[in-house]
């Protein structure tokens, strides 16, 4: 039979967000954080010390789904309401109109993008695919807010939204109580938890648990996305964990961060334990990822550089462990870096799916890296787009081996790092390094336009920002 994957996928969860280091050495944030399950993990399996997703929540998991970076999927920015943009207004840049609507499983529904995706070829292939927690595919009243729609048999707690209402069962995980008649975040399909003192993180595990005893029940092997709204905004404290954290030194905010953390690592535990009590631990992958770096309000990622939404390693880089049980090496660290659409080939590849039935895509199977194969990527190119104006700069960026390039559309200027030598990012190169900048700009101006990339739009000269290479 081929073997169950469970996809345990956090929300902004940074880096450095947990008591597992994946810095060459312990910092402040792994001793502020407890996550021991996090650890286990690790033990069992690899670690990956530099996998990166994209900024922002959907263009994340619109790559995930698909395998297409953002520059090709076109929806590069959070999305929610049909046809409406979270960008606001700005003196000079204006957003090109990007797949706002989000994934759509039909060819044509205006403003999205269409593709096969990776639970409907599992789907195809006999597995049972089940979606858990934070969906974020599509803007409301479209199809791809609704999981089943795009390749899920089953959907529990799953819509347009991108963050819960509440945390709190005693809310009906709703923001109607702070602000009346705010509905559109309330997370669907959980009432019998209504009322209660059942944190969001504990009703998800338990609904989890339960589809995936009946997937076992009925014989089939089963695709687990267990995608936690944890620990996305707003941030509320976990009472099971809150009191620990209470007056240990922490801010208020870090706290009450940490007891979400805790309560994260907690599923994770549960839904291990689970598996085992099945039986079916010993053909169950367990693959741990974020979607993009913690958001500006946490705690920075020393030593990264900045949050979600920017380019900076602390925007993008997150963690990621991975357990192929009698395939993955126990305990061992894996340094080559990889990219959040890489996970598409390699769940096909992971679940037996013939190479003709897997789509060409931007991303390449990490597999060979979980066998021990000998694998040398460091010179493959990664690319990051984000032609937005929403609580950041626009910019286009890219790393290729130890070198990162980011291109700021707004004032089109360009920054260069040495990620291996200056993982802080604080030293631009690009007028000591000139021949390096001006070769990653053309890669980088060569890939935009092979994704037919949309820039962003000069107010002043109604024309699309032009492209790095014309900025060296
Ligand atoms: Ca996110």
């Amino acid at each position: 039979m081929p073997p169950n994957i469970v996809f345990f996928f956090v929300d902004d969860m940074g880096w450095q967000d947990t008591s597992l280091p994946f810095h060459t050495e312990v910092t402040q944030l792994n001793e502020n954080y407890y996550t021991p399950n996090m650890v286990q993990l690790a033990e069992d399996g690899v670690k990956f010390t530099q996998a990166y997703a994209t900024a922002v929540c959907s263009p994340s998991r619109i790559s995930l789904m698909t395998g297409m970076n953002a520059a090709r999927h076109m929806v590069t920015n959070w999305t929610l309401r049909k046809d409406q943009s979270p960008d606001p207004e700005h003196s000079i840049i204006q957003p090109p109109e990007w797949n706002m609507n989000g994934l759509s499983n039909q060819k044509g529904d205006s403003l999205t993008y269409f593709a096969t995706t990776l639970p409907q070829i599992l789907q195809q292939n006999g597995y049972q695919t089940i979606h858990v927690g934070k969906a974020h595919f599509g803007a409301k009243d479209t199809p791809g807010s609704d999981p089943r729609n795009l390749g899920f048999d089953v959907n529990i707690a799953g819509h347009a939204a991108g963050g819960p209402g509440s945390y709190l069962g005693k809310y009906n995980y709703s923001a109607d109580w702070r602000q009346p008649g705010n509905l559109i975040w309330d997370v669907p399909g959980l009432d019998k938890y209504h009322g209660t003192d059942v944190f969001l993180t504990e009703a998800l595990t338990i609904e989890a648990k339960e589809a995936v005893s009946e997937a076992v029940e009925d014989g089939s092997p089963f695709y687990l996305y267990m995608s936690h709204y944890a620990i996305h905004a707003p941030w509320e404290k976990d009472e099971r964990f809150y009191t620990k954290y209470e007056g240990g030194g922490l801010s208020q905010f870090d706290a009450v961060f940490a007891a979400m953390i805790e309560g994260m690592d907690k599923s994770l535990g549960d839904i291990r334990e689970h598996l085992n009590n099945l039986g079916v631990s010993d053909n169950t992958i367990i693959v741990f990822m974020s979607d993009n770096g913690s958001p500006k309000q946490a705690t920075r990622n020393l030593p990264l550089r900045g949050h979600k939404l920017l380019p900076y390693e602390g925007g993008v880089r997150v963690p990621m462990v991975v357990y192929w049980p009698g395939v993955s090496q126990a305990g061992t660290t894996e340094d080559q870096y990889v990219i959040i659409e890489d996970v598409f080939p390699t769940f096909l590849e992971m679940a037996g799916v013939a190479s003709k039935q897997i789509p060409e895509t931007d991303g390449i199977s990490f597999v060979p890296m979980l066998k021990g194969e000998e694998v040398d990527e460091q010179e493959r190119p990664i690319f990051w787009h984000f032609p937005h104006t929403y609580d950041q700069f626009p910019y286009s960026a890219m790393r290729k081996g130890k070198w990162k390039l980011i291109y700021r559309h707004t004032e089109r200027a360009l920054e260069l790092y040495d990620i291996e030598n200056d993982l802080g990012e604080s030293t631009n190169l690009v007028e000591s390094e000139t021949q390096k900048t001006e070769e990653l700009a053309k890669i980088l101006t060569s890939y935009l336009l092979e994704t037919r990339a949309l820039m962003p739009i000069d107010n002043r000269t109604g024309k699309a920002i032009e492209m790095p290479s014309e900025h060296i």
